[in-house]
């Protein structure tokens, strides 16, 4: 029997181990496995950097990643995934798998997880509404590890995934090690990793996956009743003006929504916005609420809680309007104006619609 010792500092953290010549251990993890959302087709980018983190981890480790997709008729969703050198995709297509149900969605990968013959060090998904219903459940079932929602992973020479999150509302990261090698299940959370390369030297194979129902459905979807506007979501828009208490009551936001038409971007709000009903809890930009990136944020009457900055600080470029010089969000932003916003935000504005005219 030959042992293959590598050192320490030579190649990924696999070769740490050694391993039995010309004998693959089965329970030795095989790849990192991603799973996406997609919601009528539609693709969120969020995927892309969890599909960035999987070639980051893999890369670290030496092992390689899959990537799962599960839906109906995404057909068109397969061509853009095969281009991050996923060793395979595994397409579940099948009509109920078209609106997302937690049970259905997780005897579905658990079965496939389960009978495959590549284990995963870890199973990666978006720490969005629907990842953090899924990712929990899909561990439980398992029998794995769960960490929710972390903004950087790593993993160690045993497999073992370690991470970072916020607690106590942001104003801690701490650090979590799972003790547990097997299905280690992590949402990400969005606007935090970087997005996937594009790969053109790997082939990434499909593979057709069956979906049936769970034999012990406890409860049926009967339908899903989409907003009639739905506005762009504020954590794939570019430009988002977001406003707080500041804003005073509902009916002020009008000038935010008709400066973001003119600025192509979204409307978002402060915590203290959603609890008074003022807006929509999904445009809820913080801790509790969405983490963006856009290359223009722009808060109007604003302070700038903790919370708050947890969920905007990725922004390329912050804008803060807010009429007190000492409001915390000055601290966090790269242009400030001291001023009421009920004056600023016309001129604002006036002056977008003045250029536009020009050109
Ligand atoms: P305020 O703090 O009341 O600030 C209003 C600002 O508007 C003031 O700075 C004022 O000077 C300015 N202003 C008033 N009138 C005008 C005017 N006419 N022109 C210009 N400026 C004006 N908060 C979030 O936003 N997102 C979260 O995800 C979130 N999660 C939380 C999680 C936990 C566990 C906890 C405890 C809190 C969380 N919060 C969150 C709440 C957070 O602590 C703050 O209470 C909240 O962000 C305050 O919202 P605000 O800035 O709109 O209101």
């Amino acid at each position: 029997m030959l042992f293959c010792v590598i050192a320490r500092d030579e190649g990924p953290k696999q070769s740490h181990r050694c391993l039995l010549e010309g004998l693959e251990d089965k329970n030795m993890p095989q790849e990192i496995l991603v799973i996406t959302e997609q919601r009528g087709g539609e693709f969120k980018n969020v995927n892309l950097e969890v599909i960035g983190e999987a070639q980051r981890l893999s890369d670290a480790c030496g092992l390689g990643f899959s990537v799962f997709l599960l839906g109906h008729k995404i057909d068109e969703l397969t061509g853009p995934l095969r281009n991050y050198g996923a060793g395979e995709l595994l397409v579940a297509d099948s009509e109920i798998l078209k609106e997302y149900n937690n049970q259905v969605y997780t005897h579905v990968l658990a079965g496939e997880i389960s009978r495959r013959e590549k284990k995963p060090a870890a199973i990666l998904l978006p720490a969005t509404a629907t990842g953090k219903d899924l990712g929990p459940r899909l561990a439980a079932r398992l029998g794995g590890a769960y960490i929710a929602d972390c903004i950087a992973l790593d993993i160690d020479g045993d497999y073992l995934l370690e991470a970072r999150r916020l607690v106590y509302g942001g104003s801690v990261i701490a650090t979590v090690k799972s003790v547990c090698p097997e299905s280690q299940v992590a949402t990400l959370r969005p606007n935090t990793f970087d997005r996937a390369e594009i790969v053109t030297d790997k082939e990434t194979a499909v593979t057709g996956i069956k979906a049936g129902s769970p034999p012990n459905l406890r409860t049926v979807l009967k339908e899903v009743v989409y907003e009639k506007e739905r506005g762009m979501d504020i954590a794939e828009a570019r430009v988002v003006i977001s406003g707080g208490r500041g804003m005073k009551g509902p009916e002020n936001y009008g000038i935010l929504e008709e400066l973001a038409g003119l600025l192509g971007g979204a409307v978002g709000a402060s915590r203290a916005a959603v609890d008074a009903g003022w807006r929509p809890a999904d445009t809820q930009v913080g801790l509790t609420g969405k983490t963006i990136a856009p290359e223009l944020y722009i808060a109007c009457g604003i302070s700038g809680s903790p919370q708050h900055l947890a969920g905007m600080m990725s922004s390329r470029c912050i804008v803060a309007v807010n009429k007190d010089p000492d409001a915390p969000i000055f601290k966090a932003a790269d242009y400030g104006v001291v001023a009421d916003l009920f004056d600023v935000i016309p001129l604002m504005i006036e002056g977008l619609k003045k250029k536009n005219n020009k050109e």
